[in-house]
């Protein structure tokens, strides 16, 4: 298939070209003229369109694809972290740790905070680091590090002074500081006890913020990301997007979640409204809301159908918590679809889930079927009366595929603490995609790695690409490997509304395409998440190219 006249920019032949299009699914060879592809099928179909000028790109046999779309990660917030001394690639060993944080903080001895995070629980003994250790890297200026989880944080000694934390100062009540046997601070602080030494470091100014984003989008664009769902924006992270895309630096696809604060009710929507009209920058929009209907399973407060289980096996009639009212959840979704937004949920407990959909019911009931994609992100105990909803009120379910499979977080955290019924309906992804979802494909970044290769890996074999000798987790909902692609694709694309542009390689689209290093259809399934990205391109313009894509 070709369209419109005149030499193609780009051709690219001699791949496996999948295309997320179920019209034509398969092809070698495709065409690009001015950032949008022009043809699609076999290489003597794309060559009369190669001029003198026209840029060949040999594929040799290896993928290309759509661009990968991450419906949910966090990158404004990864690229500030970034900026600073990030942990999370290292191997987790406290001597590693405190080698790379003196490292950086003797390169920059010009900040008044030492910062990072990404550190791993495990690297530690119990889970909770020393400020001794910490000191070790860095002891002239206070330092903290928050976890790769987010619920806690590592201080060095001159952070717990200059906070003035001592053994009398009292747990917050959403927290706790861990203490030695003279009850003074021993170095990690929990949940809101953070915010004790946090609140005293200086804010990202808007130009950092954008000077993170460039480095955020860049490692995207090496992992074949060209468009992602900011899952968390607040008014001053948006100032940053802006600057960022005012300057022509934005060359990602961005739909940015602006922050639905939860003590704040539906007073909050008229400033969204503002907000979403200042937005709309080039490749930005800021058209979603983010709603944080449950907390997490790991520390029991994911909402669920069924208590919680004790270390003993025993019910705990904790059941979690709903963060937003359900009754409530009702009509502020009702009222955001009215205004045109699109409302992303965080639910990932059964009784989380039902009211997200819940609440779209009563939307869906209110206003009519409109055209506002809400979407379900993470969905880990998802109850089976679900399942046929999604498609129902199409609605959207956002997966986190990586998330499902027996790492340390599932087995020792998760599944002592569960029902056994409802510890088996975790990350039922195939069951909801049999009974009609839409599948949209998310990372959480920087709570998981952003590399969609490894979450499809995840999402084929239910085995963690960190642990590949171990059992399967629920293998009944492995899906296949062009329905994982379809979610960070097409599924994604839909999500971001970018559905008509983007998403499968299908003459008209722009040309945002990835190529990998293998012919991912024929290699192991347990070795997808392997595969490297070897050019990545934003309407036909290369944002990422490996020297090893003009080898042969
Ligand atoms: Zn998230």
């Amino acid at each position: 298939m070709t369209s419109g006249a005149g030499p193609a920019d780009l051709v690219l032949v001699g791949g496996s070209v999948m295309t997320i299009n179920p019209v034509r699914p398969a092809a070698t060879a495709v065409a690009v003229r001015g950032g949008r592809i022009v043809a699609v099928g076999a290489e003597r179909e794309v060559a009369a369109l190669a001029g003198s000028r026209t840029r060949r790109i040999d594929l040799r046999g290896r993928t290309l694809l759509p661009g990968f779309i991450d419906a949910h990660c966090h990158p404004v917030m990864a690229g500030v972290d970034l900026m600073r001394c990030p942990l999370h690639e290292l191997s987790p060993t406290i001597e590693t740790y405190v080698d790379a944080i003196h490292t950086y903080a003797e390169a920059n001895p010009a900040l008044d905070w030492v910062l990072g995070n990404g550190w791993y629980m495990a690297a530690f003994p119990g889970g909770t680091p020393m400020r001794q250790d910490l000191d070790r890297a860095v002891a002239d200026r206070p330092a903290l590090f928050i976890n790769r989880d987010g619920h806690g944080a590592w201080a060095n000694t001159r952070a717990f002074e200059v906070a003035g934390i001592t053994a009398a100062t009292p747990d917050p009540a959403d927290g706790r500081i861990e203490r030695d046997e003279h009850g003074e601070p021993s170095g990690t602080l929990h949940e809101g006890a953070v915010e004790l030494v946090h609140r005293l470091v200086p804010e990202p100014t808007i130009d950092e913020i954008a000077e993170g984003l460039g480095l955020a989008q860049a490692y995207l664009h090496r992992l074949g990301i060209t468009a992602w769902q900011d899952a968390w924006v607040t008014p001053p992270w948006l100032a940053g997007y802006r600057s960022f895309a005012e300057s022509g630096r934005l060359t990602a696809r961005v739909v940015a979640c602006q922050w639905w604060e939860r003590n704040q009710g539906e007073a909050q929507i008229e400033g969204f409204v503002e907000e979403r009209a200042r937005s709309s920058i080039g490749r930005l929009e800021a058209t979603t809301i983010k709603i944080m209907t449950d907390g997490v399973a790991e520390n029991f407060t994911a909402s669920m159908l069924e208590p919680y289980l004790d270390a003993h096996g025993h019910s705990t009639g904790n059941r979690g918590i709903d963060f937003v009212d359900p009754e409530l959840l009702k009509g502020f979704v009702t009222k955001l679809d009215v205004q045109g937004f699109q409302v992303h949920f965080h639910a990932l407990g059964d009784r989380a889930v039902r009211q997200a959909l819940d609440a779209v019911e009563a939307a869906r009931r209110a206003n009519g079927m409109t055209d506002m994609r809400p979407h379900v992100a993470h969905l880990q105990v998802v109850d089976p009366a679900e399942w046929p909803r999604f498609r129902a009120l199409d609605a959207g379910a956002n997966i986190e595929p990586y998330w499902a499979c027996n790492d340390d977080q599932m087995t020792d955290l998760t599944l002592p603490f569960l029902p056994p019924k409802r510890g088996a309906l975790q990350y039922p992804i195939a069951s909801m995609q049999r009974a009609g979802a839409r599948l949209v494909g998310g990372s959480d970044w920087t709570v998981s790695t952003p590399n969609v290769m490894a979450e499809v890996e995840v999402a084929v074999t239910r085995i963690s690409p960190e642990k590949r000798d171990e059992s399967p987790f629920l293998p009944r909902e492995a899906i296949d490997l062009e329905t994982a692609l379809r979610a960070f694709t097409m599924g994604s694309a839909w999500a971001n509304h970018r559905d008509a542009t983007t998403g499968s390689i299908e003459v008209g689209k722009l040309a945002d395409l990835v190529v990998l290093d293998r012919d991912i259809t024929r290699e192991r399934a347990n070795r997808l998440g392997d595969a490297r990205v070897l050019l990545t391109l934003t309407e036909g313009e290369p944002v990422h190219e490996d020297a090893a894509l003009e080898m042969a």
